[in-house]
């Protein structure tokens, strides 16, 4: 059997094992989602969402891209974010990094030349070591930079959200989404709190929306 044709196998599996479990589960999620969370992800293999939160299909709504960026200029993410908390009304939109992720490490070395739409990406990394670069560059050894600026890069994400008009909005009008910065550990596949916003916290002046209800 090839690899592709084991997942096909294996979908028959697990839907009979579902449906057996829990029948009706298909019918009834098929007709609407109302999931509580948006998760922001990296794209990484080794960190999939719904297994490491042990989550069914329809509780979480998912985002997954190159070292989990929520970049302004990324209609693919600010669509999903706007659906999410507009539409769908999520309580929650936790960003999840991963400790020795490979776009981070990428982005603290120097550019591959072949990599041409890969660096571009990257480039938003960059920028957030220069912004902490000087406690960045104190660790002694690389791994520990890396992780740091994994670290680092959640918690400006989450700072990202909260400077864009969807999430202002939805704060002055519904008081939620609540966003969280977590970090995942691959050697030992534990989720670590990093920072929480929520409605009324402190955000920037210049990253204020004058009259968000209104956005
Ligand atoms: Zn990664």
């Amino acid at each position: 059997m090839k690899s592709f044709e084991k997942l096909l196998q294996e979908n028959k599996n697990w839907a009979a094992e579902k449906q057996a479990s829990e029948p009706g589960f298909f019918k009834q999620l098929a007709k609407e989602q109302k999931p509580e969370f948006l998760w922001i992800g990296c794209s990484d293999s080794r960190v999939p969402a719904e297994i490491i939160v042990n989550a069914d299909p329809g509780e979480m709504f998912i985002h997954r891209n190159i070292a989990n960026q929520m970049v302004m200029t990324d209609f693919n993410c600010l669509s999903v974010l706007q659906f999410a908390v507009a539409v769908l009304q999520v309580k929650h939109v936790i960003v999840c990094g991963h400790y020795n992720c490979g776009g981070v490490k990428a982005a603290l070395s120097k550019q591959r030349y072949d990599l041409t739409i890969t660096n571009k990406w990257l480039m938003h990394i960059k920028q957030v070591y220069r912004l902490h670069q000087d406690e960045i560059n104190a660790l002694p050894t690389e791994a520990q930079r890396i992780d740091r600026l994994v670290e680092l890069n959640v918690i400006e994400q989450v700072q990202a959200l909260s400077h864009t008009s969807i999430i202002q909005q939805a704060w002055s009008q519904q008081q939620k989404p609540m966003l969280h910065g977590w970090v995942y550990g691959l050697g030992d596949g534990l989720l670590k709190p990093l920072v929480t916003l929520e409605s009324g916290c402190d955000i920037g002046p210049i990253f204020q929306y004058e009259n968000a209800a209104n956005v």
